[in-house]
């Protein structure tokens, strides 16, 4: 297992992005440490959250196809087998890539229902020229829902929460009640702007909602497992907060000023979050670009 500051120093390489590259070397799973049974695996893609025990094993995202051999094996180092169950946070394919392959062993999906019908539709995420071709059979999701589901399993009442228009139109955070670990999906990119998909319904407004959402389950001693990034915290998650908000703030007059996308990047009113959250995906006047029909 890395320790947990080096993931976090391994972050992304810049503005290329999420979806295919990063720091991680290709196809490598590493796995860190929450409590006795819960547990976070990192590498190439998004974040995945497991719990093992003797209920089964229930996954919360699955990174890119390629990866779902060393997924396996990380699962069962740590005592559990292939997923019982897997959640998709979002129909993105760094998080979602891996479904045919688990669906095909048995395991039983569940998301959003506005994940299901993303992931059978196909996609084109133009901010990463990312098309995913439509998926069918066993890469879809066989149980939907539209606000939220409770699965009972290791001693957890783990509740699966919509939250609307935040990172895309079909988000969910994943609470594990008694354990106090909230899985957040790309709701939070932990310490750099996050992508947000517009294009498919994410907003930076809902975003910030999804994350009151969250604080809202949260105290100080709960773990946060963020979509991307190291395995975080409430004050991180905080800072994060008040980052998208102010975001919102600025760009929101400018935008009531009648200014476009162009135009409100060229005046550089996010220049001073650039040293603390622009180093990693995006700087801000890239990012501006990103979120602002959003706005
Ligand atoms: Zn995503």
């Amino acid at each position: 297992m890395k320790p947990i500051s080096m993931m976090k120093r391994a972050g992304f390489t810049a503005i290329a992005g999420l979806m295919a590259i990063n720091a991680f070397a290709q196809d490598e799973v590493s796995i860190v440490n929450i409590t006795d049974n819960i547990h976070m695996l990192v590498g190439k893609g998004g974040n995945i959250g497991v719990s093992t025990g003797a209920d089964g094993t229930f996954l919360i995202d699955d990174k890119f196809a390629p990866m779902t051999g060393n997924i396996i094996e990380a699962l069962k180092s740590l005592g559990g087998d292939s997923a019982t169950y897997l959640v998709n946070t979002h129909f993105h394919g760094d998080h979602s890539g891996g479904n045919e392959n688990f669906g095909k062993t048995g395991t039983l999906i569940l998301s959003h229902e506005n994940v299901r019908t993303r992931l059978a539709d196909g996609s084109t995420v133009s901010a990463f020229n990312m098309v995913t071709p439509p998926q069918s059979g066993s890469a879809l999701p066989v149980i939907t829902f539209s606000e939220e589901m409770t699965v009972h399993l290791n001693g957890d009442a783990i509740n699966v929460i919509h939250v609307p228009n935040a990172h895309t139109d079909g988000d969910s955070i994943v609470h594990f009640s008694d354990s106090n670990v909230i899985h957040t999906g790309d709701v939070f990119f932990n310490g750099f702007f996050p992508f947000i998909d517009v294009e498919h319904g994410g907003s930076v407004i809902g975003t910030i909602n999804a994350v009151d959402a969250i604080l809202a389950l949260s105290n100080d001693d709960t773990v946060i497992i963020p979509g991307h990034g190291a395995l975080s915290n409430v004050t991180e998650l905080k800072a994060y907060r008040e980052m998208l908000d102010t975001a919102q703030t600025r760009l929101s007059k400018l935008k009531a000023e009648g200014k476009d996308a162009a135009a409100a990047a060229a005046m550089n009113p996010l220049s001073d979050l650039d040293e603390q959250w622009g180093t990693v995906m995006f700087n801000a006047y890239r990012w501006i670009s990103i979120i602002y029909d959003g706005i």
